[in-house]
């Protein structure tokens, strides 16, 4: 048997709305064109984001029940902390209510103006946080992460020769820390090999660096390694992700992610003197170490997720059908950033729209049709979200888990060919209204005539 089904059978259902597409011109004009701005209720398939839009499992439902509420020294906290010492290894753990606010105490400890922090890929906040404090974020990915057609097995690997030249011209003493961010979100959702977290923490280690991962998406990760890269075909992903957090001084993790919670993250290290320090600030903002910002029930969410995402049929599944929405778009003639990645496809908007130049957001003017034609909400990652320093002009189709079935895959897929074949009709946006910083939640944008 070839097919792949769905790894689950559904229990409790949400309706989906059906909208007109003149119902949805009104919304995208009451919108400005910006579908962050859109009601969730108008929206039929969302693909905004993969975070914290997760569907829980009947354990998780199940466990969210026995939630201890306790202010101090809950037991469900012992249970999470049980079930990520276990898969982690770190010497400390603390909650924290999303992967930001990890990242705000980890950089707030470790980071001071004028050091440097490279990583294969920043993710927004995480770079957002580091600049926060003064210190600069860079990023380190391979030469062929820049073709969005190269297809390469671990296209989210760092570049461990620049990350070498970075500590020569910096001096270590100016690095306080190294980031490696799996999958890479912001470089196409692409893996990183086992062979690059390897040798990434030996430059670490030979310059006394600590080394952490943003394991935002460790288990989609390990899924890749175990596929792609030699030697781990027997083994399973638990212990792949074992190898990888091992290889680690600590990480930052969003629980909207690969832990199928709809909130929570947490912060790990196994330097005791660092761990101290983010314990004072976390109960300064987040809460007591032993809830860290979430609620007894977030915490058991959590731990029976942390173990669910690891499950090799649920992980097949996921890679598989991330795929199969891309292969079945890409095979077709729309032009998507290759390989597939882990929890999202990108369409290269510039590539498929030359007609519309990166001033008028040809991701923008894509989201936005998709959005009328069909009621699918996506993201524009490119001038919109970063400006002038934007690579690539992308749409992003983040899959939610465990949300949705292959036949609302399928007409995705349908509604993407049946844009992609009167491309032509489509034209630029741009900018009516705009906040001075994060512009793509608010700004607000018009046909360009
Ligand atoms: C989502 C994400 C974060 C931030 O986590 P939040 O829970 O949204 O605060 C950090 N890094 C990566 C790679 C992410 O995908």
């Amino acid at each position: 048997m070839n097919t792949i089904i769905e790894p689950f059978r559904i229990k409790s259902v949400e309706p989906l709305r059906h909208t007109t597409p003149e119902e949805r011109q009104g919304y995208l004009e009451q919108a400005g064109y910006n579908l962050f701005l859109i009601e969730a209720r108008h929206i039929l398939i969302d693909l905004l984001t993969d975070s914290g839009t997760n569907a829980m499992s009947t354990a998780q439902w199940a466990a969210i029940m026995r939630g201890d509420e306790s202010y101090a020294g809950s037991e469900s906290f012992f249970r999470l902390k049980r079930v990520a010492d276990e898969l982690t290894g770190f010497r400390h753990m603390v909650p924290t209510h999303q992967g930001r606010a990890a990242e705000r105490i980890l950089f707030t400890v470790m980071c001071k103006p004028g050091q440097v922090v490279p990583s294969n890929t920043h993710f927004d906040t995480t770079r957002a946080n580091i600049e926060f404090t003064g210190a600069r974020a860079v990023d380190l990915p391979i030469p062929e992460a820049a073709d969005t057609q190269a297809h390469v097995d671990f296209k989210g690997n760092m570049d461990v020769a620049a990350l070498e030249s970075l500590v020569a011209s910096e001096g270590a003493a100016r690095i306080p820390l190294v980031m490696l961010t799996v999958t890479n979100n912001s470089g196409g959702g692409q893996p990183v090999s086992m062979a690059n977290i390897e040798a990434v923490k030996r430059v670490c280690a030979q310059h006394g660096i600590p080394f952490y991962l943003d394991a935002c998406r460790f288990a989609e990760n390990a899924w890749f390694i175990r596929e792609r890269e030699p030697g781990y075909a027997d083994w399973t992903p638990k212990r792949i992700a074992q190898k990888m957090f091992s290889l680690a001084d600590g990480c930052t993790f969003s629980a909207k992610k690969d832990a199928f919670a709809n909130i929570g993250g947490f912060l790990c290290s196994n330097d005791d003197r660092v761990a101290q320090q983010e314990t004072n600030l976390l109960i300064l903002t987040e809460g007591f170490p032993t809830y860290g910002g979430l609620a007894g029930r977030d915490l058991e969410a959590i731990a029976v997720g942390l173990e669910e995402i690891l499950e090799p049929d649920y992980l097949r599944y996921r890679i598989v059908s991330t795929g199969y929405l891309g292969r079945h778009i890409a095979d077709r003639g729309v032009p998507i950033v290759e390989p597939p990645g882990g929890h999202a496809i990108y369409i290269d908007a510039a590539r498929m729209l030359p007609h519309i130049p990166p001033r008028q957001f040809p991701g923008q003017a894509l989201a936005v049709e998709l959005y009328r034609h069909a009621g699918i909400r996506s993201v524009e990652i490119g001038s919109v979200m970063f400006g002038d320093a934007a690579r690539h002009e992308l749409l992003r189709l983040a899959i939610p888990r465990r949300v949705y079935t292959q036949s609302h895959i399928d007409y995705v897929v349908e509604a993407i060919l049946e844009v992609n074949a009167r491309k032509q009709q489509i034209c630029g946006m741009e900018i009516v209204e705009e906040p001075p910083f994060l512009r793509h939640f608010s700004a607000r944008f018009r046909p360009h005539p």
